[in-house]
């Protein structure tokens, strides 16, 4: 199967730099189609996500993983974006329950190598279990949440779903994001006005305070050790030297070879 490489997004991604987030939700929906997906965790930048494929009246799939341990707010959030943006919502869930993987290895979330693999079975599983449905998911991730995804580029590779990620937010200053969500009215989850800077499993995540990084409140019982998931392979790794397999139609597309759609 033909490769894509890191290095073969390098001209893509520098003319993307100019291109707002909803023209390149366009071009991942002309490119991918329904081999699209989006990806969100209910905080604030994906529901921004999903207010723009819900603006652009895009048939795009979002992928919501549901660990079990959710906040009852985030369930709710994706069901107030289901109903009033008419998303089609694809909720992904663990293999097991808290209480049966708790039964089995221990409460895994109270030390750095349980969280490790506390995360990867109940976040990274259920995603790859769609693992080769998808080339490409549209994420959240901004540079201005900073640490590992400071530099993050628009287009990078996820290995284990052999599928282009698209960060349409990646150059989204946090200024330009709450004026979105004031002009457009985004709904957002209850729990970030509560003090929740960032927003996963409710037995990891407690609100920050002023003046503490917006991740502080991940993990905080485990200390600097733990600070990401591994949802977002970005997070995990230096995506330099990785590639993804995907058809030579696809590659051509994404890359424009074949087509002259030019945004
Ligand atoms: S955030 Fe905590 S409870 Fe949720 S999957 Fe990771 S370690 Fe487990």
């Amino acid at each position: 199967m033909p490769r894509l490489s890191q290095a073969d997004l390098s001209n893509l991604n520098h003319n993307f730099e100019e291109r707002t987030p909803e023209e390149l939700i366009q071009w991942a929906w002309l490119t991918f189609g329904e081999k699209l997906a989006a990806l969100s965790a209910m905080q604030e930048s994906g529901n921004v996500i999903c207010h723009m494929i819900h603006r652009l009246n895009l048939d795009i799939p979002v992928l919501f993983v549901d660990t079990g341990v959710m906040f009852q707010e985030t369930l709710a959030t994706r069901d107030r974006l289901a109903a009033e943006y008419k998303l089609n919502f694809r909720t992904l869930q663990p293999e097991q329950s808290m209480e049966e993987q708790t039964e089995q290895y221990g409460v895994l979330y109270l030390s750095p190598e349980g969280q490790e693999k506390c995360c990867h079975m109940r976040k990274v599983e259920p995603l790859q279990s769609v693992a080769g449905e998808y080339q490409a998911i549209i994420s959240s991730l901004r540079r201005a949440d900073g640490g590992r995804r400071g530099n993050n580029p628009i287009l990078t590779l996820d290995v284990e779903m052999n599928s282009l990620r698209i960060n349409p937010l990646a150059n989204f200053s946090n200024e330009q994001m709450q004026a979105y969500i004031e002009e457009h009215r985004v709904i957002t989850n209850p729990l970030h006005k509560q003090g929740y800077a960032t927003i996963s499993c409710n037995r990891c995540t407690t609100p920050v305070m002023p003046g503490e990084p917006k991740r502080a409140g991940r993990w905080r019982h485990l200390g600097p050790w733990s600070m990401y998931c591994g949802i977002n392979p970005t997070d995990m790794q230096d995506p330099t030297h990785n590639y993804i397999e995907l058809p030579q139609d696809a590659i051509n597309r994404i890359l424009g070879i074949e087509n002259d759609f030019m945004i």
